[in-house]
């Protein structure tokens, strides 16, 4: 194995063996392909999700990390080019089969991880329908997205950036994230401020109604203080976040 632990990378001799030698649970991200401001890639939610994934899976143990999804439910983005959504019934269907898949080879435990607001609650629903259709497979998701922001308020006040900063979509949060995964698709040049109110009421409005309600450039946050080194942090805060989450519920 060599202490690999992406499926996707192993042939399916070293998978069986992986889950012969106790891999039981297998992590994966429900990510996006969607406008993330004038400054960051529009993979920004895929980036963050896989290594988020592969950051669980490691702290885990006996935990391989699958596929990240690429696409998601992105509606409240398509004002912008580049945006690619899935309806949510597409979204659960994809994740339906891609469950019922993992959980045909033996995995005991599923994790699956939104790293974008508009999955969470597709993600909710479909885990909820599978947890009662599969026997012997838990299938585990933190779907609590205002749980999340909070936390990442809460991590970004650390560094003395307020939550309206820290943001909730292409903010100094995640801008930070991207700055540590692949700074080469991120210009900072093209960093602005976009809406710094409180969102908390307003996030679900946004889910519904369109971003451009709230941000002619589409960022929820102030991008420009975000940092690399910040976002190496806010990436490990999460990924220890989610792992005690996960064992509290994964079955051995
Ligand atoms: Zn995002």
């Amino acid at each position: 194995m060599g202490g690999r632990i992406s499926l996707s990378q192993m042939s399916w001799v070293e998978a069986r063996d992986a889950l012969e030698s106790g891999f039981h649970t297998v992590v994966f991200a429900v990510g996006s392909n969607e406008q993330h401001g004038p400054h960051l890639p529009t993979s920004t939610d895929s980036l963050v999700g896989e290594m988020l994934a592969r950051k669980v899976a490691g702290k885990l143990g006996n935990s391989l990390q699958a596929p990240t999804m690429n696409v998601g439910c992105s509606e409240h983005h398509m004002g912008f080019p580049g945006t690619i959504s899935l309806k949510p019934e597409t979204l659960k269907a994809l994740v339906r089969d891609y469950c019922i898949s993992l959980a045909k080879h033996g995995f005991r435990n599923i994790v699956i991880l939104p790293s974008h607001g508009g999955n969470f609650e597709a993600v909710r629903e479909v885990v909820s329908e599978l947890d009662q259709n599969l026997r012997d497979t838990k299938v585990i998701a933190y779907t609590d997205l205002d749980g999340l922001l909070n936390f990442l308020h809460e991590a970004s006040s650390h560094h003395g950036i307020p939550a309206g900063e820290s943001g909730a979509h292409a903010g100094e949060s995640e801008t930070s994230m991207v700055l540590a995964i692949r700074k080469d698709l991120v210009n900072m040049e093209r960093a602005k401020e976009g809406f710094v109110g409180r969102i908390d009421d307003r996030i679900h409005h946004v889910l519904s109604q369109g971003i451009k309600t709230l941000t002619e450039i589409g960022v929820i946050g102030d991008p420009r203080k975000a940092e690399a080194e910040k976002g190496e942090e806010y990436l490990e805060l999460w990924a220890e976040k989610m792992a005690s989450y996960i064992r509290k519920h994964a079955v051995n």
